[in-house]
């Protein structure tokens, strides 16, 4: 009997049987670019064998002009098909099912052949995409359907339909982006014809048996997009066009609402497809922030859908369904939805990964084979760097003792979860301390190594971890009762004045200020407020589903200012993907951001800065707190004191280079480390 009785249902679709309710959504990973088709196999059939009921591929144009980039992954010739059997084959070979997503850019085309319903230029591309005539409509559509038979006859067992995100279909739906005056613009009726004739055109192309997942866009997030009359009579007449199943689609890649992020609160979305339930007859599925199988089957048990979407957490933990399945939920590797190695490596055009699991997409290159010299092993540091270097260690059967001088285990990601919005490092810290267990590493808190120590207990190998020590910025009078360090606040929750200076606009600054702007109750675990927060409507009263009072943030119960030295914009290294996020989040908090400053002192006044080169207009911040956030340096005493004895040693982390350090970083690098040794 398992604990998931809704997800371990299984949903039957006339033609076949999905044995569970998960499906695995699409993600573009880059591995489909590169041509490693071998590669890419793997991956899916890792996945196949952790029991997900039916995988969606990445996009795939169905022709040239709705690549997302020149040379993206395409299927409209029989050449191509021959580069998708290998996937087909694996995931079969292992019990698996898996669509192809059909994914025409349109308008969001980054190369000038980009074709639209209307000549308008997207706010992401730099390309005006050219306006369609009938013939070319007609053309598209029928290269919909050449892509589906060529994806049935690559193995596939179903495709998916891109009819959301903002994508091509989607850009004849709304007027917002379809000003046409022939059949195909104007009235609703007109505007829908093409993902109907697209849907009609695959079924009649491929025959009953042949999955057809439409990703409808639900709630478009954007202005004058869908009316929710319009999304129920798409949706039935998707149905009637011979859809097997309906996706949910969340805002446009253009919406400037999150809807994936970190920050956006579990399942956000889950009420849209509920609303939609009962209008059609086939099934549907939900999406969006949805990434433990307790969310997963209480979203199924309360009839928001039929089926859960679930993308990222599949990179985070292959093993996903299998693990709930037998009761290990507590074991799955936690997607914290940081974007950090997957999404934001798409938008750089690198490969995909995942922060807490180096190996997705990896598979046949990164192993974690059993040793055959079981070793003694000291990891100095229970922060993300030791810590997945004990755990990688010890699953290959190492005996490994982790050392930490702290209380508790995970190192700076104990900061980070007391920050409204990173709630999910709580369940990463949890996990960590349940695999030690599991694992049988030896973990001694409170306890520093010395380097003495260590050669006295005559370790076989050293792992330093050791992490970071804050920057001093050396600002005169910084010794003030005013000044605090980030660990003050974060850690150890010093009182902090009604205004604050922040020092340094990094991940810690912006951390930070967002700690400091918010009081009472988390936004991201409060889904009313989070709405509230970022203006996110009721599509059935503002078509598009934004507010109309726009987004209404709780005010910040501080006046706060955040600085740095550099002239350029505030949190520019943040990542790709949600720097956006923690700019538009602080600035809605009216927090007050000052660059290319020079701190000159520090006095019971406040904080003396001026501006640039010149020194120009100094003047006083005059605020009861002044927060230290200026970076960090390597804390790497330990293994220099290891050098000096001539005990080999191997550091990693934020005490190998603590510039730019993140936990990306430092698991993938003591996960790395850990399988060679
Ligand atoms: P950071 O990103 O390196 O930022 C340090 C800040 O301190 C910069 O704004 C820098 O700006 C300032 N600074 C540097 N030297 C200074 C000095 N001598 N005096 C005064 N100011 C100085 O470091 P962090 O904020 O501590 O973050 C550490 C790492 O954790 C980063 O890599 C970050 O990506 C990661 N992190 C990420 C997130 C996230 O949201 N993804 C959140 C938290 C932490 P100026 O030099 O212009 O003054
Ligand atoms: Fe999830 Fe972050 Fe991994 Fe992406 S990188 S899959 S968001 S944990």
């Amino acid at each position: 009997m398992t604990t998931f009785p809704n997800i371990f249902r299984p949903l039957d679709l006339g033609f076949t049987v999905l044995p569970n309710r998960i499906l695995m959504g699409s993600m573009h990973t880059g591995l489909e670019d590169r041509k490693a088709h071998e590669r890419v196999a793997a991956y899916f059939a890792e996945r196949a064998r952790g029991g997900v009921g039916l995988m969606v591929t990445g996009g795939v144009a169905p022709n040239e002009e709705g690549a997302a980039l020149p040379g993206a992954g395409k299927l409209s010739t029989t050449q191509e098909v021959e580069e998708h059997r290998p996937t087909t084959k694996a995931v079969h070979a292992e019990g698996g099912r898996i669509a192809m997503q059909i994914l025409h850019s349109g308008r969001y085309a980054y190369h000038q052949g980009g074709v639209s319903a209307s000549p308008i230029k997207s706010p992401i591309s730099p390309f005006a995409p050219i306006e369609l005539d009938e013939a070319g409509i007609e053309k598209q559509i029928a290269d919909f359907a050449n892509c589906a038979v060529l994806a049935r006859e690559a193995g596939y067992d179903g495709v998916e339909i891109m009819g959301s995100e903002g994508y091509f279909i989607n850009q004849f739906l709304v007027t917002h982006t379809n000003k046409r005056t022939d059949d195909w613009g104007g009235s609703y009726a007109n505007r829908m014809r093409l993902p109907v004739e697209i849907v009609k055109r695959i079924r009649k192309a491929v025959g009953d048996d042949f999955i057809i997942i439409y990703r409808l866009s639900m709630i478009d997030l954007v202005p004058n997009g869908s009316q929710w009359s319009e999304v129920v009579q798409l949706a039935k007449a998707i149905e009637a066009a011979g859809a097997s199943i309906i996706n949910t689609g969340i805002g446009w890649h253009e919406a400037r609402i999150p809807t994936i992020a970190t920050s956006v609160p579990r399942r956000a979305f889950t009420w849209v497809t509920k609303r939609l339930m009962g209008e059609v007859s086939i099934p549907l599925i939900t999406s969006n922030r949805i990434n433990t199988p307790q969310v997963a089957e209480d979203v199924l048990a309360e009839g928001c859908a039929d089926m859960v979407s679930m993308a990222r957490p599949f990179l985070a933990d292959a093993e996903f369904v299998n693990k709930a399945k037998e009761g290990r939920a507590d074991e799955i590797t936690p997607c914290i939805a940081c974007n950090q190695a997957c999404l934001d490596h798409t938008f750089q055009l690198k490969l995909s990964t995942c922060l807490v699991n180096p190996r997705a997409c990896h598979e046949t290159e990164l192993n974690y084979r059993p040793t055959e010299n079981a070793k003694k092993i000291a990891v100095v540091g229970a922060g993300p760097a030791g810590l997945s270097a004990a755990l990688v260690a010890a699953e290959r059967g190492h005996h490994v003792t982790l050392f930490e001088r702290a209380s508790e285990i995970g190192g700076q990601l104990n900061m980070a979860k007391q920050v409204p919005g990173k709630e999910e490092f709580f369940g990463l810290v949890d996990y960590y301390k349940r695999q030690l267990d599991l694992k049988g590493v030896t973990v001694l808190l409170d306890k520093g190594a010395s380097a003495e120590q260590l050669v006295r207990s005559d370790f076989d190998e050293v792992v330093i971890s050791t992490g970071v020590v804050p920057r001093d910025p050396e600002i005169p009078g910084q010794d003030h009762a005013k000044v605090l360090s980030y660990i003050d606040v974060l850690k150890d929750r010093k009182p902090v004045g009604t205004s604050v200076a922040v020092i340094g606009a990094g991940g810690i600054g912006f951390d930070v200020c967002e700690f400091l702007a918010h009081q009472g109750v988390s936004p991201t675990v409060e889904l009313d407020l989070w709405k509230q927060e970022w203006g996110v409507g009721d599509p059935a009263i503002t078509p598009g589903g934004l507010s109309p009072e726009g987004p209404r943030p709780e005010p910040s119960p501080r006046q706060i200012t955040m600085l740095q030295r550099k002239a350029k914009k505030h949190g520019a290294g943040l990542g790709k993907t949600t720097g956006w996020i923690h700019r538009a989040s602080l600035a809605m908090k009216d927090i007050k951001m000052l660059g290319n400053v020079n701190y000159e002192a520090i006095d019971d006044r406040g904080l003396y800065i001026s501006f640039g080169e010149e020194r120009r207009d100094p003047q006083w911040l005059e605020v009861e707190t002044i927060v230290l956030c200026a970076g960090q340096l390597s804390d790497n005493a330990l293994a220099h004191d290891l050098d000096r004895m001539g005990i080999a040693n191997h550091v990693i982390g934020g005490a190998f280079e603590a510039g730019e350090l993140d936990a990306k970083r430092a698991i993938d690098q003591g996960s790395r480390l850990a399988a060679t040794l």
